[in-house]
């Protein structure tokens, strides 16, 4: 064993950056991704996360102990459960896999796909059959290329989940998206509460919340009741301001994606044939294109 011993490190490190060639190879060539948890993971992700973890604490931790004493426990329970919906509907969006049954139940479902040749193949899709999932596929279904593979009634790509969005989530994403929406509209109404008795009327302010024993010029209490920390008035003032900038923020984006579902719902279009149609129009004549684009298109890149 100690003659052995020195040619070790070297094998380990070549075996390591064997794995990492081969890893790397895996993400360059297209496999399928099986969910919003498959990697690669996305900065959205990350982002909507921090997010909601922000407002979870702000909200709960920080703006509700400062409601009136009779209207706490409402609060607690309406917010803490649209909040609470939202995560469970979101995650669910995240988790299921809106591949096409053949593609799901295909066996060699995460081997490599085969590169798409545009001199073989017009279409990725062809006469209901995908040249790169290599199954018969429904009618809707498009292949995405974010997910490299068939998505049954495909309707977007979404970063922020990190999957696709088809018939088989649909609804826990429409969900999720309604929950949060009724859920950061609450929240700027607590917030403005706060906000505007904490700059006319704080001593008010507390006496409402049962909490006239923290009265000070110059400290504020956060994490009522159980976990009080005193802070500087400019601290909840800067807390207050940045997290009614996020909400806004939040509402706006994500109102307007409720809005635009509610839309391609009353008109009984998918996000990604609203697109379709949207640049039909625009290019009428316009035939062939960019070859990029189109392939693209085809391949439902339609991304949000
Ligand atoms: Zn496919
Ligand atoms: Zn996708």
């Amino acid at each position: 064993a100690p003659v052995r011993a020195p040619s070790r490190p070297s094998v380990q490190i070549s075996a390591a950056l064997r794995a990492r060639a081969a890893a790397k190879l895996r993400f360059l060539r297209p496999i399928p991704r099986v969910n919003g948890w498959s990697r690669p993971l996305h900065i959205y992700q990350f982002a909507s996360w921090a997010d909601f973890l922000i407002l979870a604490v702000t909200t709960f931790g920080i703006f509700i102990p400062f409601l009136h004493v009779d209207w706490q426990l409402s609060a607690y329970v309406v917010i803490g459960g649209l909040f609470l919906f939202h995560l469970v509907t979101n995650l669910i969006a995240a988790t299921i896999d809106p591949a096409e049954a053949n593609v799901r139940y295909k066996k060699n479902y995460l081997d490599l796909l085969p590169t798409f040749d545009r001199s073989k193949h017009e279409h990725v899709i062809q006469n209901q059959y995908c040249h790169l999932c290599e199954v018969t596929v429904s009618e809707t279904a498009k292949h995405c290329s974010a997910c490299n593979k068939c998505v049954t009634d495909f309707d977007h790509h979404c970063k922020w989940l990190n999957n696709c969005i088809g018939s088989r989530n649909y609804w826990f994403f429409f969900s999720s998206v309604t929950s949060a929406s009724v859920g950061l509209v609450c929240v700027l109404a607590v917030q403005l509460y706060f906000f505007i008795r904490f700059l006319i009327d704080s001593h008010g302010l507390l006496k409402d919340a049962g909490l006239l024993v923290f009265q000070d010029s110059k400290m504020w209490p956060l994490f009522l009741p159980y976990f009080p920390v005193l802070v500087n008035t400019g601290v909840i003032l800067f807390i207050l301001v940045a997290s009614v900038v996020l909400v806004i923020g939040n509402i706006i984006m994500i109102g307007h994606l409720l809005v635009f579902h509610l839309y391609l719902m009353s008109k009984r279009l998918s996000t990604f044939e609203y697109i379709t149609q949207k640049r039909k129009k625009q290019q009428p004549k316009r035939k062939g294109g960019k070859k990029g684009s189109s392939l693209r298109m085809e391949e439902g890149a339609a991304q949000q």
